[in-house]
């Protein structure tokens, strides 16, 4: 294993990986910690040519850059849907450059990971470095997806979830929870109080805890799109990245992953990166505009419920990824979200959940404004399917026509609603 240590975001301080289980000891949840790597003894191992031939087609080819001991990479082989994580199509989008009037739009699909979101990324080396701990359970708050892929990967290592989601959760995640076999707790309160709910409850059952940024190892599954992105370009880096944003560790990850390659010396700078947030959930963005490193919590109000977030978990890495890359963040209106789901459907045959709608959202707004020049190639992150949120899609769209089945009478009613 490469990894050599963690840097605390806030103070600086260095640990050893043995030192500390999830954040900083001098700034608790604040002081969410970077994990720091080897990156000599990496490019001993790893080269893009080397990569190039890799059999892998999941972010296993990317084994020496993460933080799991070779030992524990062992347990992938068999463990059923773990084994498949990552390695998400990357679509060139013709039409929506034309319309945008830019060089190149890609849409990086993430809804195609085993359980349909990016966040199998996370959830797989969590449970993994659960496993390698001899965890009697994993637990972790979300706002769905994060369990959902938690339960899915924990199946496939036989190893007990425990999850706790808002009782808003769209019902399809909840499904999905229940069918993975995890033991499932609706919290009557936000997806910000069920955060901390299960900090405590980790804590007083002697859980492994997979809350996002505070488990330092959800932002080294989330980088592995990063290098998935170069990888697609062929060694090369898009001008922008469009990433939807709640606690912001997907942001934060996305700039580990580019980080790890400008450390390594394949890349020599990461794209800009855009957070995109829903106007009625978007404190970083808020912090963002006013210059502010200091988050101020409110509740959420957005359709997009995976970015619904109060108290961004990730905040200082996030705001540091788009302050350090020349990027921004920009909000959306759940009505542009709807209008984007449709757009993205449409123009690229991509269903998206509103949050990672969102994404999309984002770059038309961009656009817009003025924001990105026409020469450039942008990337969106669509972070998870719509089939997973059946309501949202249905008000984007409203209702199908009926007909009756006899046929006489259904080609005159079509006659007349084609018309
Ligand atoms: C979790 C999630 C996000 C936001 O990721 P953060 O790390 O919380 O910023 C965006 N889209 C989807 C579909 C998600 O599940
Ligand atoms: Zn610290």
């Amino acid at each position: 294993m490469f990894a050599t240590g963690f840097r605390c975001g806030r103070c600086g301080a260095t640990y050893e990986l043995d030192e500390v289980r999830y954040v900083c000891p001098r700034d608790g949840a604040e002081g969410t910690l970077d994990v720091l790597y080897d990156y000599e003894r990496i490019r001993a191992t790893l080269s893009p040519d080397r990569l190039r031939d890799h059999p892998s087609r999941s972010i296993w080819r990317y084994a020496p850059l993460l933080p799991l001991r070779p030992e524990t990479l062992k347990r992938v082989e068999g463990a059923g849907t773990l084994q498949a994580v990552g390695w998400t199509p990357l679509y060139r989008a013709e039409r929506t450059a034309r319309r945008l009037r830019l060089r190149a739009v890609y849409i990086k699909d993430d809804g195609r990971n085993p359980t349909a979101s990016f966040k199998d990324r996370a959830s797989a080396v969590a449970a993994l470095k659960a496993s390698e701990e001899g965890a009697s359970a994993i637990t972790t708050a979300s706002s769905g997806n994060a369990a959902a892929a938690l339960a899915g990967m924990a199946a496939a290592l036989n190893l007990p979830a425990i999850i706790f989601v808002p009782h808003t959760a769209p019902e399809a995640k909840v499904a999905q929870l229940l069918i993975y076999g995890a033991r499932v707790f609706l919290v009557e309160g936000t997806y910000d109080e069920a955060f901390d709910l299960t900090l405590a409850a980790a804590e007083a059952f002697g859980w492994y805890c997979r809350n996002t940024a505070y488990n330092p190892f959800t932002r080294e599954g989330k980088k592995t799109a990063a290098y998935e992105i170069w990888e697609q370009l062929e060694g090369q880096v898009p001008d922008r990245l469009f990433i939807p944003v709640g606690d912001g560790n997907i942001l934060s990850g996305l700039w580990k992953g580019f980080r790890d390659l400008v450390a390594l010396g394949w890349i020599e700078r990461p794209p800009i990166l855009m957070g995109v947030q829903a106007e009625g959930a978007a404190v970083l963005a808020r912090a963002w505009a006013e210059g502010r490193e200091e988050i101020q919590p409110e509740p959420p109000h957005t359709i997009a419920d995976s970015i619904a977030v109060g108290r961004p978990r990730d905040a200082r890495f996030a705001l540091r990824a788009v302050r350090e890359t020349g990027g921004a963040f920009l909000t959306v209106t759940d009505d542009e979200i709807l209008t984007a789901m449709r757009t993205l459907a449409r123009e690229v045959g991509v269903f998206a959940e509103p949050a990672a709608a969102a994404a999309f959202a984002g770059l038309e707004k961009a656009v817009r404004e003025g924001q990105i020049g026409e020469e450039e190639t942008v990337v969106v992150m669509i972070t998870g399917n719509g089939l997973k949120d059946i309501p949202s899609a249905m008000r984007a769209v409203g209702g199908a026509h009926r007909i009756p089945a006899e046929i006489p009478m259904a080609l005159q009613q079509l006659k007349g609603a084609l018309r």
